[in-house]
C-alpha cells in the first residue's frame, strides 16, 4: 500500500508525517495520531510496514468521522480499520507501489 506524504480526505488536504520513536518518546501507546484541526496525520515508523499502513487507514477513518460528524465509537473505528485493511490486503488492492519512501519527520521539520 502506498504511504503518501499527503492525501485529500473529505476535500481537505492532509499532510502525513512519518516519525520514528513517536510513541516511545511521548509515552503513548498510539502508533499514529490524527489532528483534523491542522489536517495532519502522524505515523510512528517504529511499526512494521503493515502496522503503518493499517494505522494510516485508522487515521483516515478518524478524519472521516470528524468531517462528517459520524460520531463513531473508537471501537468501531478500530474494527473498521482492521476489517478494511484485511479486504484491501486479501484482494491485493493495496499493492505497494514502491515509489514512496517514508520521510522521517525530523528531516522535514523547520524547528
Ligand atoms: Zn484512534
Amino acid at each position: 500500500m502506498k504511504l503518501p506524504l499527503s492525501l485529500k480526505i473529505a476535500g481537505y488536504r492532509y499532510g502525513v508525517v512519518y516519525e520514528a520513536h513517536r510513541s516511545r518518546d511521548r509515552g503513548t501507546e498510539n502508533p499514529a495520531t490524527c489532528n483534523s484541526h491542522v489536517q495532519t496525520i502522524w505515523i510512528d515508523t517504529d511499526q512494521h510496514r503493515e502496522g503503518q499502513e493499517s494505522s494510516l487507514i485508522h487515521e483516515i477513518i478518524e478524519a472521516l468521522d470528524y468531517h462528517y460528524e459520524l460520531k463513531l465509537s473508537h471501537q468501531t473505528i478500530a474494527t473498521l480499520e482492521t476489517a478494511l485493511y484485511q479486504v484491501l490486503k486479501d484482494n491485493e488492492l493495496a499493492e505497494q507501489s514502491g515509489q514512496n519512501v517514508p520521510i522521517l519527520a525530523d528531516a522535514r521539520r523547520k524547528e
